[in-house]
């Protein structure tokens, strides 16, 4: 299936490792041209430059911080200077702190706001005055399933993460008469950096050895594994395509059937 991605400009935000990678190296390698962002500079230019060798499509690394607003704009400036426009936004970030309420201050729950709400209000601002231009666009942000089944001892994210679906569910109300759909993507378990971190945390709380929680995680887990970031990146493609032009407003989690809701 030719996703008819090719020479259209896309940013993925956190896209340094994991999912955000993942989804700027698949769309890069149906013929997007890409903007890479994360904080630190060596990070970013060196999966930029992987992606440019692998696909041959142009990709621009912008060192930046997703919590800073001025950072957001480079980004989006950059992408401009460069290509011209925008036509794809993927919203990924890094997650909110894990913990349970009793664990979460104030400065934890406003980090959390601005790097998971706010970043995605800002980029979001920033790069429509493009996409109008244009005659549209698509926007994805990449959450999690905690926005269906709360998960233990993520209280920032099962709490803030909600206030993204509700934005892009009125943003695909008000954006479709400009030709923007806006959808949001779910990562069940998926193996990359961040869950290791995980892996290793619960397994230095509970006792049990990695391997062992991997086990019993897998167990749950209709299709018996973990899923791989390419796994999101996949599903990020065929949503940022024209085969997905009459889909927006909705929120699909890619999970491997973890979330046992009927919606
Ligand atoms: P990861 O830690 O492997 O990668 C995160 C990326 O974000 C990196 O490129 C990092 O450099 C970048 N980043 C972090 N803070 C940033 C900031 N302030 N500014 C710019 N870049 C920043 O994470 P991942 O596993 O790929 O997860 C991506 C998102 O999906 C996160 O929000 C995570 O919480 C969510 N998620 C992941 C899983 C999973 O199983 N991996 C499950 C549910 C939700």
């Amino acid at each position: 299936m030719d996703l008819g991605l090719t020479g259209k400009v896309a940013i993925v935000t956190a896209s340094s490792r994991g999912i955000g990678r993942a989804a700027a190296e698949m769309l890069a390698a149906e013929g997007a041209r890409i903007t890479m962002c994360a904080r630190t500079t060596a990070d970013v230019m060196t999966a930029a430059e992987q992606i440019r060798g692998r696909t041959g499509t142009d990709v621009l690394a912008v060192p930046a911080d997703l919590t800073r607003a001025e950072d957001i704009q480079r980004i989006v400036d950059r992408t401009v200077e460069t290509y011209g426009t925008v036509n794809i936004l993927v919203n990924n970030a890094g997650g909110p702190a894990p913990g349970a309420f009793d664990a979460v201050g104030e400065a934890d729950w406003r980090a959390a706001f601005e790097m998971t709400l706010l970043s995605v209000v800002r980029m979001t601002r920033a790069v429509l005055p493009c996409m109008r231009k244009g005659g549209g666009g698509v926007i994805i942000n990449i959450q999690s399933t905690s926005v269906k089944v709360p998960l233990d001892n993520l209280i920032l994210s099962n709490s803030i993460r909600s206030s993204v679906i509700g934005l892009a569910k009125s943003l695909s109300f008000e954006l479709a008469k400009d030709g923007i759909r806006v959808n949001n993507v779910l990562p069940g378990a998926i193996m990359t950096d961040r869950q290791r971190e995980m892996l290793a945390l619960q397994s230095a709380r509970s006792g049990k050895s990695v391997a062992e929680i991997i086990r019993l995680r897998e167990a749950a887990i209709p299709l018996g594994r973990f899923g791989e970031p390419e796994d999101l990146g996949n599903m990020i493609a065929f949503l940022a395509s024209e085969r997905a032009r009459y889909v927006t407003g909705v929120t699909v989690q890619v999970d491997g059937g973890l979330v046992r809701s009927l919606m």
